[in-house]
Protein backbone atom coordinates (compact mmCIF):
# COMPACT_ATOMS: atom_id res chain seq x y z
CA UNK A 1 0.00 0.00 0.00
CA UNK A 2 2.95 2.25 0.90
CA UNK A 3 4.65 1.74 -2.70
CA UNK A 4 1.38 2.14 -4.57
CA UNK A 5 0.96 5.79 -2.35
CA UNK A 6 4.29 6.53 -3.35
CA UNK A 7 3.87 5.71 -6.69
CA UNK A 8 0.75 7.64 -7.16
CA UNK A 9 2.60 10.83 -5.64
CA UNK A 10 5.54 10.37 -8.14
CA UNK A 11 3.02 10.03 -11.03
CA UNK A 12 1.17 13.30 -9.79
CA UNK A 13 4.33 15.32 -8.80
CA UNK A 14 6.31 14.41 -11.54
CA UNK A 15 3.74 13.87 -14.29
CA UNK A 16 5.62 10.73 -15.61
CA UNK A 17 3.47 8.81 -18.04
CA UNK A 18 4.21 5.60 -16.15
CA UNK A 19 0.48 5.04 -14.90
CA UNK A 20 -1.82 2.06 -15.60
CA UNK A 21 -3.45 2.15 -19.36
CA UNK A 22 -6.67 3.29 -18.82
CA UNK A 23 -6.66 5.01 -15.60
CA UNK A 24 -6.04 8.46 -16.77
CA UNK A 25 -4.08 11.34 -14.99
CA UNK A 26 -6.20 13.63 -13.52
CA UNK A 27 -7.02 17.10 -15.00
CA UNK A 28 -4.25 19.89 -12.92
CA UNK A 29 -5.79 20.69 -9.95
CA UNK A 30 -6.94 24.94 -8.96
CA UNK A 31 -3.67 25.08 -6.87
CA UNK A 32 -1.70 23.94 -9.81
CA UNK A 33 -3.60 26.30 -12.65
CA UNK A 34 -3.24 29.33 -10.24
CA UNK A 35 0.51 28.61 -9.34
CA UNK A 36 0.73 28.76 -13.12
CA UNK A 37 -0.93 31.33 -13.99
CA UNK A 38 0.83 33.48 -11.34
CA UNK A 39 4.33 32.42 -12.46
CA UNK A 40 6.99 34.67 -14.28
CA UNK A 41 7.03 33.89 -17.75
CA UNK A 42 9.69 31.68 -19.63
CA UNK A 43 12.64 33.31 -20.72
CA UNK A 44 11.86 33.23 -24.38
CA UNK A 45 8.22 34.13 -23.75
CA UNK A 46 8.97 37.40 -21.79
CA UNK A 47 11.93 37.93 -24.17
CA UNK A 48 9.19 37.81 -27.48
CA UNK A 49 6.71 39.38 -26.18
CA UNK A 50 4.37 36.55 -26.28
CA UNK A 51 1.86 37.27 -23.27
CA UNK A 52 1.58 40.90 -23.95
CA UNK A 53 -2.44 41.95 -24.41
CA UNK A 54 -3.86 42.21 -27.97
CA UNK A 55 -7.08 43.62 -28.11
CA UNK A 56 -9.86 40.88 -29.55
CA UNK A 57 -11.49 41.11 -33.09
CA UNK A 58 -13.43 39.32 -35.66
CA UNK A 59 -10.84 37.85 -38.28
CA UNK A 60 -14.14 37.02 -40.67
CA UNK A 61 -16.94 35.31 -40.50
CA UNK A 62 -17.42 33.12 -37.52
CA UNK A 63 -13.58 33.29 -36.99
CA UNK A 64 -12.43 35.56 -33.95
CA UNK A 65 -9.03 36.46 -32.61
CA UNK A 66 -8.56 35.45 -28.70
CA UNK A 67 -4.66 35.80 -28.20
CA UNK A 68 -2.34 37.72 -27.46
CA UNK A 69 0.27 39.69 -29.16
CA UNK A 70 2.59 36.77 -29.94
CA UNK A 71 0.40 34.20 -29.47
CA UNK A 72 -2.66 32.93 -30.94
CA UNK A 73 -6.00 31.57 -29.47
CA UNK A 74 -9.35 31.18 -32.14
CA UNK A 75 -12.50 31.52 -31.18
CA UNK A 76 -14.79 29.69 -34.03
CA UNK A 77 -18.13 30.19 -32.99
CA UNK A 78 -21.60 28.47 -34.28
CA UNK A 79 -25.05 28.66 -32.71
CA UNK A 80 -24.32 25.22 -31.40
CA UNK A 81 -21.72 26.00 -29.02
CA UNK A 82 -17.88 27.28 -29.62
CA UNK A 83 -14.51 25.64 -30.97
CA UNK A 84 -11.66 27.40 -28.89
CA UNK A 85 -8.12 26.33 -31.01
CA UNK A 86 -4.76 26.92 -28.43
CA UNK A 87 -4.81 27.98 -24.97
CA UNK A 88 -1.69 30.10 -24.71
CA UNK A 89 0.83 30.13 -21.63
CA UNK A 90 -0.05 28.86 -18.59
CA UNK A 91 -0.39 32.77 -17.92
CA UNK A 92 -2.81 33.60 -20.59
CA UNK A 93 -6.11 31.81 -20.04
CA UNK A 94 -7.71 35.09 -18.06
CA UNK A 95 -6.76 37.14 -21.58
CA UNK A 96 -8.24 34.72 -23.57
CA UNK A 97 -11.60 34.65 -21.09
CA UNK A 98 -12.14 38.51 -20.99
CA UNK A 99 -11.31 38.59 -24.83
CA UNK A 100 -13.97 35.96 -25.53
CA UNK A 101 -16.32 38.40 -22.65
CA UNK A 102 -15.66 41.41 -24.67
CA UNK A 103 -16.67 39.87 -27.87
CA UNK A 104 -19.80 39.21 -26.70
CA UNK A 105 -19.72 35.13 -26.49
CA UNK A 106 -19.63 33.04 -23.01
CA UNK A 107 -16.80 30.95 -22.59
CA UNK A 108 -19.00 28.78 -21.06
CA UNK A 109 -20.76 27.91 -24.92
CA UNK A 110 -17.03 26.48 -25.64
CA UNK A 111 -17.68 23.06 -26.19
CA UNK A 112 -14.43 22.09 -27.91
CA UNK A 113 -10.96 22.92 -26.95
CA UNK A 114 -8.35 21.81 -29.63
CA UNK A 115 -4.82 22.15 -29.99
CA UNK A 116 -2.30 23.01 -32.39
CA UNK A 117 0.39 21.47 -30.86
CA UNK A 118 1.92 20.57 -27.18
CA UNK A 119 4.62 23.02 -26.51
CA UNK A 120 3.92 25.18 -23.20
CA UNK A 121 2.98 28.26 -25.33
CA UNK A 122 0.12 26.71 -27.26
CA UNK A 123 -0.82 24.02 -24.27
CA UNK A 124 0.32 25.52 -21.40
CA UNK A 125 -3.88 27.16 -20.77
CA UNK A 126 -5.68 24.61 -21.49
CA UNK A 127 -6.03 23.21 -18.38
CA UNK A 128 -7.63 26.54 -17.10
CA UNK A 129 -9.72 27.21 -19.87
CA UNK A 130 -10.89 23.54 -19.64
CA UNK A 131 -11.87 24.02 -16.09
CA UNK A 132 -13.60 27.29 -17.22
CA UNK A 133 -15.64 25.71 -20.36
CA UNK A 134 -15.80 22.24 -18.68
CA UNK A 135 -15.12 21.44 -23.06
CA UNK A 136 -13.56 18.16 -24.60
CA UNK A 137 -10.14 18.73 -25.65
CA UNK A 138 -9.22 17.10 -29.22
CA UNK A 139 -6.06 16.39 -30.02
CA UNK A 140 -3.84 13.57 -32.07
CA UNK A 141 -2.85 10.85 -30.55
CA UNK A 142 1.17 11.32 -30.46
CA UNK A 143 0.22 14.60 -28.62
CA UNK A 144 -1.72 12.64 -26.06
CA UNK A 145 1.13 11.71 -23.59
CA UNK A 146 2.44 15.28 -23.39
CA UNK A 147 -1.12 17.05 -22.66
CA UNK A 148 -1.67 14.58 -20.17
CA UNK A 149 1.40 14.56 -18.29
CA UNK A 150 2.61 18.68 -18.72
CA UNK A 151 5.96 18.06 -19.70
CA UNK A 152 7.44 17.41 -23.41
CA UNK A 153 10.69 15.65 -22.41
CA UNK A 154 12.92 16.46 -25.29
CA UNK A 155 13.92 19.89 -26.98
CA UNK A 156 14.23 23.62 -25.85
CA UNK A 157 11.28 23.41 -23.62
CA UNK A 158 11.66 20.21 -21.84
CA UNK A 159 12.54 21.72 -18.38
CA UNK A 160 8.86 23.49 -18.56
CA UNK A 161 6.15 21.66 -17.05
CA UNK A 162 2.74 23.00 -17.27
CA UNK A 163 -0.99 21.83 -15.82
CA UNK A 164 -1.84 18.74 -17.17
CA UNK A 165 -4.93 18.48 -19.12
CA UNK A 166 -7.37 15.78 -20.15
CA UNK A 167 -7.80 14.71 -23.81
CA UNK A 168 -11.82 13.65 -24.39
CA UNK A 169 -10.96 12.43 -27.81
CA UNK A 170 -8.82 11.62 -30.41
CA UNK A 171 -8.27 12.89 -33.85
CA UNK A 172 -7.19 11.39 -37.16
CA UNK A 173 -6.34 12.76 -40.38
CA UNK A 174 -9.16 13.84 -41.90
CA UNK A 175 -11.58 13.66 -39.00
CA UNK A 176 -14.23 16.17 -38.72
CA UNK A 177 -15.69 17.90 -35.22
CA UNK A 178 -18.85 19.22 -36.04
CA UNK A 179 -21.22 21.74 -34.23
CA UNK A 180 -24.26 22.07 -36.25
CA UNK A 181 -23.74 23.16 -39.30
CA UNK A 182 -19.99 24.32 -38.70
CA UNK A 183 -17.10 21.62 -39.03
CA UNK A 184 -13.51 21.92 -38.34
CA UNK A 185 -11.40 19.55 -40.02
CA UNK A 186 -8.20 17.94 -38.86
CA UNK A 187 -4.93 17.45 -40.61
CA UNK A 188 -2.32 15.51 -38.94
CA UNK A 189 0.84 17.59 -39.95
CA UNK A 190 3.76 15.71 -37.77
CA UNK A 191 7.35 17.56 -37.53
CA UNK A 192 7.56 20.35 -35.35
CA UNK A 193 6.09 17.94 -32.45
CA UNK A 194 4.75 14.15 -33.29
CA UNK A 195 1.42 15.03 -32.88
CA UNK A 196 1.28 18.76 -34.48
CA UNK A 197 -2.61 19.47 -35.65
CA UNK A 198 -3.22 21.83 -38.28
CA UNK A 199 -7.09 23.00 -38.62
CA UNK A 200 -9.14 23.84 -41.35
CA UNK A 201 -13.14 25.27 -41.70
CA UNK A 202 -14.83 27.05 -44.63
CA UNK A 203 -16.35 30.58 -43.39
CA UNK A 204 -18.14 32.73 -45.42
CA UNK A 205 -17.41 36.72 -45.43
CA UNK A 206 -19.59 39.51 -44.84
CA UNK A 207 -19.82 40.13 -48.84
CA UNK A 208 -21.53 36.48 -48.66
CA UNK A 209 -18.36 35.01 -50.72
CA UNK A 210 -17.27 31.02 -49.05
CA UNK A 211 -13.17 31.05 -48.12
CA UNK A 212 -11.19 27.86 -46.32
CA UNK A 213 -9.56 28.94 -43.59
CA UNK A 214 -6.57 27.40 -42.43
CA UNK A 215 -4.61 26.92 -39.10
CA UNK A 216 -1.07 25.94 -39.35
CA UNK A 217 0.04 23.88 -36.49
CA UNK A 218 4.08 25.19 -37.55
CA UNK A 219 6.57 23.62 -39.62
CA UNK A 220 9.44 25.80 -37.88
CA UNK A 221 11.92 23.51 -35.90
CA UNK A 222 11.63 26.13 -32.96
CA UNK A 223 15.24 25.67 -31.62
CA UNK A 224 15.36 21.96 -31.55
CA UNK A 225 17.63 19.84 -32.95
CA UNK A 226 17.36 17.67 -36.39
CA UNK A 227 20.98 15.98 -35.94
CA UNK A 228 20.48 14.14 -33.49
CA UNK A 229 16.40 14.29 -34.45
CA UNK A 230 15.10 15.60 -31.39
CA UNK A 231 12.52 12.80 -31.38
CA UNK A 232 12.98 9.86 -33.77
CA UNK A 233 11.25 10.10 -37.27
CA UNK A 234 11.47 13.87 -36.84
CA UNK A 235 12.97 14.63 -40.32
CA UNK A 236 11.06 11.86 -42.11
CA UNK A 237 7.77 13.64 -40.20
CA UNK A 238 8.73 16.89 -41.28
CA UNK A 239 9.53 15.78 -44.85
CA UNK A 240 5.86 14.32 -45.26
CA UNK A 241 4.24 17.74 -44.18
CA UNK A 242 6.03 19.69 -46.62
CA UNK A 243 4.46 17.64 -48.91
CA UNK A 244 0.83 17.38 -47.83
CA UNK A 245 1.23 21.05 -46.89
CA UNK A 246 1.93 21.65 -50.34
CA UNK A 247 -1.31 19.81 -51.92
CA UNK A 248 -3.37 21.98 -49.31
CA UNK A 249 -6.12 24.73 -50.89
CA UNK A 250 -6.35 27.82 -48.60
CA UNK A 251 -7.47 31.25 -48.73
CA UNK A 252 -6.93 32.37 -45.57
CA UNK A 253 -3.52 31.30 -43.65
CA UNK A 254 -3.44 31.36 -39.61
CA UNK A 255 -1.10 29.80 -37.47
CA UNK A 256 -0.26 30.02 -34.11
CA UNK A 257 2.44 32.48 -33.69
CA UNK A 258 1.91 36.13 -34.67
CA UNK A 259 4.68 36.91 -36.66
CA UNK A 260 3.63 33.89 -39.02
CA UNK A 261 0.84 35.58 -40.62
CA UNK A 262 1.49 39.33 -39.77
CA UNK A 263 -1.45 39.50 -37.62
CA UNK A 264 -0.94 43.27 -36.60
CA UNK A 265 -0.10 44.47 -39.91
CA UNK A 266 -3.33 42.35 -41.20
CA UNK A 267 -5.04 44.00 -38.21
CA UNK A 268 -4.07 47.66 -38.80
CA UNK A 269 -5.44 47.09 -42.90
CA UNK A 270 -8.30 45.30 -41.72
CA UNK A 271 -8.83 48.35 -39.49
CA UNK A 272 -8.45 51.05 -41.88
CA UNK A 273 -11.08 49.59 -44.28
CA UNK A 274 -9.93 46.37 -45.88
CA UNK A 275 -12.51 43.84 -45.39
CA UNK A 276 -10.55 41.26 -47.02
CA UNK A 277 -7.11 41.78 -44.81
CA UNK A 278 -6.96 38.21 -43.99
CA UNK A 279 -7.61 36.55 -47.92
CA UNK A 280 -4.20 35.83 -49.51
CA UNK A 281 -4.79 32.50 -51.31
CA UNK A 282 -0.83 32.64 -51.64
CA UNK A 283 0.07 32.70 -47.87
CA UNK A 284 0.01 29.31 -47.23
CA UNK A 285 2.18 28.18 -49.96
CA UNK A 286 4.96 30.46 -49.21
CA UNK A 287 4.77 30.08 -45.49
CA UNK A 288 5.22 26.13 -46.48
CA UNK A 289 8.21 26.87 -48.88
CA UNK A 290 9.87 29.41 -46.76
CA UNK A 291 9.72 26.67 -43.96
CA UNK A 292 10.85 23.73 -45.97
CA UNK A 293 14.03 25.90 -47.46
CA UNK A 294 14.80 26.76 -43.39
CA UNK A 295 14.53 23.13 -42.49
CA UNK A 296 16.18 21.89 -44.95
CA UNK A 297 19.22 24.68 -44.54
CA UNK A 298 19.17 23.81 -40.78
CA UNK A 299 19.76 20.11 -41.38
CA UNK A 300 22.54 20.08 -43.84
CA UNK A 301 24.23 22.73 -40.98
CA UNK A 302 23.89 20.53 -38.71
CA UNK A 303 24.89 16.94 -41.01
CA UNK A 304 28.04 19.34 -41.68
CA UNK A 305 28.77 20.20 -38.16
CA UNK A 306 28.24 16.73 -36.66
CA UNK A 307 30.73 14.69 -39.46
CA UNK A 308 33.26 17.10 -38.36
ZN1 LIG B 1 6.00 24.78 -30.64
Amino acid sequence: MARLLFLCAAVFLSGCAAHQPGSPLPLASDGQVAEAEAAPLADMAAEAHWNDPFPPFKVIGNIYYVGTTGVSSWLITTPRGHFLLDGGLPQTPPQIIANIQTLGFDIRDVKYLLNSHAHFDHAGGLAALQKATGATLAASAADRGVLETGRVGYGPTSDISVPPVRVGRIVRDGDRLSLGSVSLIAHLTPGHTPGCTSWSVDVRGDDGALHHAFFHCSTTTGGQTLVPESYPGMIADYRATFAYMRKVDADIFLANHANFFDLADKRARQLAGDAGAFVDPAALQEFNAQSEQEFNAQLARERDASSR
